[in-house]
């Protein structure tokens, strides 16, 4: 059975797409730790990040420095920070998330749950910053 994510990455379940390629999907966060909050996944599905081959991951991480350059055009911060847990859901994803501290990479925070106009405009924003 294809992931949550994977569902995500094709459409057939609504997200609020950042940027997107052939390869890659990158969508906010449903429970942003922070206004910005980013998930990037290989549409190919593979549970963990690190089980990714050199080449993709690499081709990952370049797809995800793209979109942090974007979400920081748009959201204020000092910089974007990058986690990778993997905990809850089993397809691999990179966390980018706008800090203005530490503080916000703290995944034991409480997680905001923003306005879908808010959540929307965010993505549009960002989307719109996106250089490939
Ligand atoms: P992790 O697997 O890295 O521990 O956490 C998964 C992350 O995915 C969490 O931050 C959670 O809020 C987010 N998430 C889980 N399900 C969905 C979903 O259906 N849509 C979106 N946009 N994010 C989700």
């Amino acid at each position: 059975m294809a992931s949550i994510f994977s569902k995500i990455a094709s459409g057939e379940i609504p997200s609020y797409c950042c940027a997107a390629d052939d390869e890659f999907y990158a969508f906010l966060d449903i429970n942003p730790l922070v206004k910005g909050h980013t998930l990037v996944i290989p549409r190919r599905e593979v549970d963990y990040l690190f089980d990714l081959s050199d080449d993709e991951l690499a081709r990952l991480q370049v797809f995800a420095a793209h979109v942090a350059r974007a979400i920081r055009q748009v959201i204020p911060c000092v910089k974007v920070g990058q986690a990778v847990l993997g905990l809850e859901v089993p397809h691999a994803h990179i966390h980018l998330i706008p800090l203005q501290s530490e503080r916000d990479m703290l995944f034991s925070n409480p997680k905001l749950q923003l306005p879908a106009d808010e959540m929307q405009r965010i993505a549009d924003d960002i989307r719109a910053a996106f250089r490939p």
